[in-house]
C-alpha cells in the first residue's frame, strides 16, 4: 500500500486551533513531530481530523455493528490490554471464547455440541480462510492415501460470494470455480454447483445471506444434491455455510430454515460476531461439525508458558475485548432477545422495500425477508438518471446508500442496497424516504445519467475482482 503524500497545496503541517492548545505547537502531517505535545492537544487535533468521517448510523452500506451497549463498551475497554492468544495468561478470557463456540454449536445445532470445534478470528474473512484451508487438508490427505495428484484443487461457489472467498482461492492456489449469475438468478443454485464438482473439488461454499441481495442460498437443496452426486458418482464434496450474516439471523427467525449442522453433509460454518452477532468490529467465528472436519495437522500445539495451548489461526495475537463483548451480548440478550433485535431489523427491512418500491421509478431485485438486506434497480426504460445519481443524491443528506454493479454475467444489472442493522429504527427509514422521495423531482430533470459506476466504491464487498474493471476491489 503506497501513501500518498502531495498535500494538494496544503500546508504540510496541521493548524492547530489556538483555543486548543496550551503552547504554540508544530504538528506536522506526513512525519513524527521532534517532541512531545500535551495530551489534551494531540487528542484534539485526532478528534478533529476524525469528525470528517461518515455517521455511522446514517451508513446503510456496511454489515458492520455500529452500536452497542454502555455496558458492553465498559467491558471492552475494561479488556482493552487482554491478548486473545494468552489462553494461560487469561484464563477466563479463554474460557468465554469456549462457552461462545459452545452455544454457537448449539444454536446451530450439531449433533453434539461438545464435540464441535471452532475458535474465534478477527471476522468472517479470517474464518473462511480457516474454513477453506480445513476444506483444502481434508482432501489433499484423502487424494494422497489414494495414490492420486494434489495439484489442481478447485472450490465451487456462486459468482456472488463475497471478495474473502477470491482472496482465499488467490492465496492458497486453490481454482476458484464461480458459477456466473443468469438473469435473475443471482445466487448459487444446486444444479449449477454440481455441475462444476469433480474429483479436485475440495468442497463447495454457500452463503447464507448474499452480499449483493441479501438472499439467502438453497442450501438444503445444495446438500441434497450433493448427496445425490455422491450416490451416483462417489464424490464426496463437503459443504461449508458462509453465514456472515444469516447465521446470526436464520437461527432466530427462520427455525424450521435447514442451512446447519443438521444437515450431515455441512462441515463447517462462520459467522461474523460484527454483524447480526452485534459487536463491535473485531470477531468473527468458525465452527467445525466435529474433529474429523478440522484435519488436526493444522492445529498448532504451541507450549506456551507451561500450557499446552490448541491454535487454529492467521494471526497470533489479536483482541480479547471483542469475545467478552460476544459472550455478554449472549448472556444479556439470550435467544429471545437477539430474536426480537432480529425481528426489528427485519420489519423495518421489509416495510422500507414495500415503500421504496411504492415510490415509482424503482424495482426490488430482494424484499428484506432473507437477511434484513434488499437491493433495487431503477426500473427497465427509466434511463435519465442511474443508480449511481440516487446514491450520489442521498449522500447530500448524509445516507450512505451504495451503488455496484453485479458480477459476470449480470454485469450489465447496477442496484442500490441496503443493510438494516440494529439501531436503523423506522424512525430512521422514514427520514430516509422523505429525503428519497425530495430527491426524485430533481432526477427527473435530468436528460442523461450524471454517473455511472465509478462514482461507487463503498460496496462492503460486492465489489467483484472483475477483470474488464480493474482496481475496484
Ligand atoms: C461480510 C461478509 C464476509 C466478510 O466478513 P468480515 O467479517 O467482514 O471479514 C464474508 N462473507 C459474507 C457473505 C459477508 O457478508
Amino acid at each position: 500500500m503506497t501513501v500518498r503524500h502531495d498535500a494538494h497545496g496544503e500546508s504540510r503541517d496541521l493548524q492547530v486551533n489556538p483555543v486548543f492548545s496550551r503552547e504554540p505547537v508544530r504538528v506536522p502531517r506526513y512525519e513524527m513531530p521532534d517532541g512531545e505535545m500535551e495530551p489534551d492537544t494531540a487528542y484534539q487535533v485526532v478528534h478533529d481530523e476524525l469528525m470528517l468521517d461518515g455517521n455511522a448510523r446514517q451508513n446503510l452500506a456496511t454489515f458492520l455493528s455500529s452500536w452497542a451497549e454502555p455496558q458492553a463498551m465498559r467491558l471492552m475497554t475494561e479488556c482493552a490490554e487482554k491478548n486473545m492468544i494468552n489462553k494461560d495468561e487469561y484464563p477466563q478470557t479463554a474460557e468465554l471464547e469456549a462457552r461462545c463456540v459452545h452455544m454457537l454449536a448449539r444454536l446451530w445445532h450439531a449433533d453434539d455440541p461438545r464435540r464441535a470445534m471452532g475458535c474465534s478470528t478477527t471476522g468472517s474473512s479470517e474464518a473462511a480462510m480457516l474454513g477453506g484451508l480445513a476444506l483444502k487438508r481434508r482432501w489433499q490427505h484423502r487424494r494422497r492415501a489414494e495414490g492420486r495428484a494434489t495439484d489442481r484443487p478447485n472450490l465451487v461457489m456462486g459468482g456472488n460470494v463475497q471478495i474473502c472467498w477470491e482472496k482465499f482461492a488467490d492465496y492458497f492456489e486453490v481454482e476458484p470455480r464461480c458459477v456466473p449469475m443468469e438473469g435473475d438468478r443471482y445466487h448459487l443454485t444446486p444444479d449449477k454447483a454440481v455441475e462444476r464438482c469433480d474429483e479436485n473439488t475440495i468442497g463447495v461454499v454457500s452463503v447464507l445471506g448474499s452480499t449483493f441481495d441479501g438472499s439467502y442460498e438453497p442450501v438444503e437443496e445444495i446438500a441434497a444434491a450433493l448427496d445425490d452426486l455422491q450416490a451416483r458418482t462417489g464424490l464426496d464434496v463437503p459443504l461449508h455455510v458462509d453465514g456472515a450474516s444469516g447465521a446470526m439471523i436464520a437461527p432466530f427467525l427462520d427455525p424450521d430454515l435447514r442451512w446447519d449442522f443438521r444437515l450431515p453433509r455441512v462441515a463447517s460454518i462462520n459467522t461474523s460476531g460484527h454483524k447480526y452477532g452485534l459487536v463491535m468490529p473485531g470477531v468473527g467465528w468458525a465452527l467445525w461439525r466435529d474433529a474429523d472436519a478440522l484435519p488436526d495437522d493444522l492445529v498448532f500445539h504451541v507450549n506456551y508458558l507451561g500450557g499446552d495451548m490448541p491454535t487454529f489461526a492467521l494471526n497470533f495475537s489479536r483482541p480479547g475485548a471483542q469475545v467478552v463483548a460476544q459472550y455478554y451480548n449472549f448472556l444479556r440478550l439470550g435467544f429471545d432477545g437477539y430474536r426480537r433485535v432480529q425481528q426489528t431489523c427485519r420489519d423495518v427491512a421489509t416495510r422500507l422495500a414495500r415503500e421504496i418500491a411504492r415510490l415509482g421509478p424503482f424495482e426490488l431485485i430482494t424484499d428484506g425477508s432473507d437477511i434484513p438486506v434488499f437491493a433495487f434497480r431503477v426500473r427497465e426504460g427509466i434511463d435519465h438518471f442511474s443508480v449511481f445519481d440516487v446514491s450520489a443524491g442521498l449522500r447530500e443528506r448524509g445516507w450512505l446508500v451504495p451503488a455496484y454493479t453485479f458480477p459476470a454475467d449480470r454485469t450489465d444489472l447496477a442496484a442500490l442496497r441496503i443493510v438494516v442493522r440494529n439501531g436503523f429504527s423506522h424512525d430512521l427509514a422514514d427520514l430516509l424516504l422523505a429525503d428519497l422521495r425530495r430527491l426524485l423531482p430533481r432526477l427527473d430533470t435530468q436528460h442523461r445519467p450524471h454517473r455511472a459506476d465509478e462514482a461507487g466504491g463503498f460496496a462492503h464487498g460486492a465489489e467483484t475482482r472483475n477483470p474488464r474493471r480493474p482496481g475496484r476491489h
